[in-house]
Formats: structure tokens, C-alpha cells, sequence
């Protein structure tokens, strides 16, 4: 059973702590520890077990049977005689992982052992991150990592004998795990899977006859007849070798003999649909103002995430200076999720219809992206150097990593050593520069302040 979960393999020279850690890791003793350098172990395996994390193995490669700690300090010259030793382990035991904790000494500093190992761990292509261990305070900690950058992984301060940041380790070593096979297989499923669209919006406001414009067949009766559409629950449609779907669409065409169709049309209801729905088009008529209903619908799915665009239909209707201003007032009320496109259509001319297609498809591929762990921590770096955080209560948040924690919507999470002293306008720059920077440009995002300190002292 624990053979078929992913492994991570704790890589580093003798003594930088990797079996005190192979114990926090696992939430045991089992592991026999020594201060005394170069005793003697077998290889060891575990299993790392977290609330809201995945499973995984966490191997260890101890096993160096050398009084090493000398030659260490020594230099290349001195390192000759058990590297060897060093690496057929190590290697044998990443030749199964799926990813590297690569652990050296923030006491000791970058010796060159721990450079001749990470280039070798380096050539195994597999995901790595750097662990610090002994970093025991926070006051100089930004210092005693600054070189381990230099092997070119991210890098985590830890203290294994403190169990200083070791749920952010877990975390970080969870998230160089190869995504669920499920997911994989979904991913892989998604590939050719029809495009699905939910079509919200008032009634009368055209979502029938964008969606006939759209499909390009007479699926649905439009009318302004009240009770003459067909109960169709879903159109599927083909358009330049693509395959889409509008679901739901007989909620779409709810007609109401009452007179106050306002008050019929459901805001829960309309959000319910979206969730079947990969990218959600919201009608706006442009001959209306913007009611209440639309800008409390543009909350909700802002609030929740959910990938949308926003149409202004019957644009042939109205000047272009009204549909101007209109358009400027509907920004305003996207004030804060400046990625939701606004396109002025007409069901009726076709103006506009040619780009709503291709712009769901952006959305839905942006949504679904993924940065690997060393982008990230690069990008991360680049954002803080160019704009740094504010001092808040006279203490500036440290930022330590970044992670990636989902995606549809793109989740980025930054551990830092306070999220509470990170001002809601530094989130927004921080969401701003991951946009720019990894190119997401209309799909929702989430991003995620995590205090790593707090979380993991005693
Ligand atoms: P739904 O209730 O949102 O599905 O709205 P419909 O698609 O039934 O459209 C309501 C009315 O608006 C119909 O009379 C349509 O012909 C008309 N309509 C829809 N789109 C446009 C448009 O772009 N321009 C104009 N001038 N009329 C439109």
C-alpha cells in the first residue's frame, strides 16, 4: 500500500539534520538521531500524513557510515572519499521519487559538498526544493539563506529540532507532488470536451438569440411571446472545429406571465447554472440601466470565482456615447476584478459575437494554469524587489515562498511571516504582477497570505 504513494527523498550531506526532520515529517522517534555526525542508519521510509494535504512517502538517505564532518568543512579536496557513498544512495533513492527535499545547514552555510550534491540532484530533473534547517530565529533569517538561493531551488527556512515552519514544509513538499491521477485524467478527458457556457442575464435582455447567433442553428425559439420556448436543457454546437455547449438553457428562457419579471429572475438560481458551466456569459441590455439583480449577480461571481465575461447586447440600439458611458459604469462595478472582459454585441447585427468565443476559451485555458515551483519563487522575488511591502505597525511582512496550491481558479498562496501586516492594496499589486508576469489575464485568481511562523511555532 505505501509503495503506490509518490515519495519525496530527503537529499543533503551528513549532519545537516535530515533525519530530525525525516521524524517531524513523519510525527515519530522512530528515526534514530545523534549529534555525534556520521552514525550509522539504514535508508528510511515514512509516511507523511496532514489534514487537506495528500498523502506521500518521505524517504531518507542516511546510511553515511564515515566520520564525515571534518572532510566536509574541508573542501572539495577532502570530499572525495565518501561522495561516492553519498550519491549511490541518494541517487538510488531518487531514481522512484517524485521529488527532492534537498536539505543543508543554515549553521554551516553553503559548503561545497551541498553545491557538488544539488548539481547532481539538478540533473535528476525532478521537482526540488531547498530546505534550511537550524534556522532557529527569525532576526537573521533572510541572511542565512541569502546563499543557499545559489543552488538555484526555492529555498524554506525550517528548524526540525524546534519544529520551526514544518507545516509549511509539508506543504511545500506536498505541492511537488504530481497532480492526483484523477485530475490527470480529467485534464486529459477535458482535452477534446465541448466548451461549456452558462448564459445568464435578465429576461428580454437577448440571451436566446445570442445563443442562436452563437451556435448558428434554430435550437430555440425566440420570441417575445411569453411560454414559447422548448424546454432544451443543453445546445451543442461546432464552431471553427470546436465544440461547445450552453447548458441549462431552459432556465435561460423561464418566461413570466407576471408582469414584474424583476423579481423572477433568481439570482441563485442563475448561479446555480454556473457551476455546470466552464465560463458564464452575462447578458446586459444596453438599451437598460444596469439593475440591482446584474450588479449583485457581478458580486457573486466575483466572490466566488467563477470565470465569467460580460456582454452588452442590442449595442446597435444605442448611441456609441451611450454605450460608452454604459460600459464605463459597468467597469466601475467590476472595480475590483479588472480581469472581467465587458464586449459590446448584437445578437441582432453580429456585431462583436465573432470574439466571444475564442475570449471563453482564453478564460478557460488561463484558468487551468499551472507555474511550476521555481518560476514561481523567481516571480516572487521580481515582485517584491520592484514594489516592496509596506511597513505596517512599524514591521515589514517577510515573504518566504510561494506556492501554487490549485488551480481552476489559479490559487497562489504566499507564506509569509505576518499576512496580517500585508495591506489588502499590496494583495492586489501582488495579484496584479502574477497576472502580468504569468499571463492571466481574464480568468478569476485567488491569491493567499499565509503566516508560516505563527502557524508552526510552539
Ligand atoms: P432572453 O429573454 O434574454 O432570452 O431575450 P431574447 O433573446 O428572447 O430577446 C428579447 C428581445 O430582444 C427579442 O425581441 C429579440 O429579438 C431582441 N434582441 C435580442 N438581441 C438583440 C440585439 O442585439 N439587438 C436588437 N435590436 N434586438 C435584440
Amino acid at each position: 500500500m505505501a509503495a503506490v504513494l509518490p515519495g519525496i527523498v530527503l537529499v543533503g550531506r551528513p549532519n545537516v539534520g535530515k533525519s530530525t526532520l525525516f521524524n517531524r515529517l513523519i510525527r515519530s522517534n522512530r528515526a534514530i538521531t545523534h549529534d555525534r555526525p556520521g552514525v550509522t542508519r539504514d535508508r528510511m521510509e515514512g509516511t507523511v500524513r496532514r489534514k487537506g494535504l495528500p498523502d506521500f512517502m518521505v524517504v531518507d538517505t542516511g546510511g553515511i557510515t564515515l566520520d564525515a564532518h571534518a572532510a566536509v568543512t574541508e573542501g572539495p579536496e577532502g570530499i572525495r572519499g565518501f561522495e561516492a557513498d553519498i550519491l549511490r544512495q541518494a541517487e538510488a533513492a531518487m531514481k522512484d521519487a517524485c521529488g527532492v527535499a534537498f536539505v543543508v545547514d543554515a549553521r554551516d552555510g553553503l559548503l561545497p559538498l551541498d553545491e557538488f550534491l544539488a548539481a547532481h540532484v539538478r540533473r535528476m530533473g525532478l521537482p526540488t526544493l531547498c530546505v534550511v534547517n537550524k534556522v532557529d530565529g527569525i532576526e537573521r533569517e533572510d541572511e542565512q539563506l541569502a546563499e543557499f538561493h545559489a543552488l538555484g531551488f526555492p529555498v524554506l527556512a525550517v528548524s526540525a529540532e524546534h519544529g520551526h515552519n514544518i507545516r509549511a514544509l509539508v506543504e511545500e513538499l506536498a505541492a511537488l507532488l504530481p497532480d492526483a491521477p484523477d485530475e490527470d485524467e480529467r485534464a486529459a478527458g477535458e482535452a477534446d470536451a465541448p466548451l461549456r457556457l452558462a448564459m445568464l442575464g435578465r429576461p428580454n435582455a437577448g440571451k436566446s438569440s445570442l445563443i442562436n447567433a452563437l451556435s448558428g442553428e434554430e435550437r430555440m425559439i425566440v420570441s417575445d411571446v411569453a411560454g414559447t420556448t422548448r424546454d432544451s436543457v443543453d445546445v451543442r454546437f461546432t464552431k471553427d472545429g470546436r465544440d461547445y455547449v450552453f447548458v441549462d438553457t431552459a432556465g435561460v428562457r423561464r418566461r413570466t406571465r407576471i408582469t414584474d419579471i424583476v423579481e423572477k429572475y433568481s439570482v441563485n438560481a442563475a448561479i446555480k447554472s454556473t457551476t455546470k458551466a466552464d465560463v458564464t456569459l452575462l447578458t446586459l441590455d444596453a438599451t437598460e440601466q444596469v439593475s440591482q439583480q446584474d450588479k449583485r449577480l457581478m458580486d457573486l461571481l466575483d466572490n466566488r470565482k467563477i470565470p465569467f465575461m460580460v456582454l452588452i447586447n442590442k449595442c446597435d440600439l444605442v448611441p456609441a456615447g451611450a454605450l460608452r458611458q454604459l460600459e464605463k459604469n459597468v467597469r466601475q462595478m467590476l472595480a475590483f476584478c479588472g480581469h472581467v472582459p465587458i464586449l459590446p454585441v448584437s445578437a441582432l447585427t453580429g456585431k462583436g459575437l465573432e470574439k466571444i468565443l475564442p475570449l471563453a476559451r482564453t478564460i478557460h485555458e488561463e484558468c487551468g494554469v499551472r507555474v511550476p515551483t521555481g518560476q514561481l519563487n523567481r516571480a516572487m522575488e521580481d515582485v517584491l524587489a520592484r514594489h516592496q511591502p509596506p511597513v505596517v505597525k512599524r514591521v515589514r511582512a517577510k515573504f518566504f515562498y510561494l506556492t501554487q496550491a490549485e488551480t481552476q481558479p489559479p490559487t497562489f498562496v504566499f507564506f509569509v511571516s505576518d499576512a496580517e501586516r500585508v495591506p489588502e492594496s499590496y494583495a492586489r499589486y501582488l495579484e496584479r504582477s502574477l497576472r502580468k508576469i504569468f499571463g492571466i489575464s481574464h480568468a478569476p485568481m485567488r491569491i493567499r497570505l499565509r503566516s508560516s511562523h505563527k502557524k508552526d511555532k510552539k
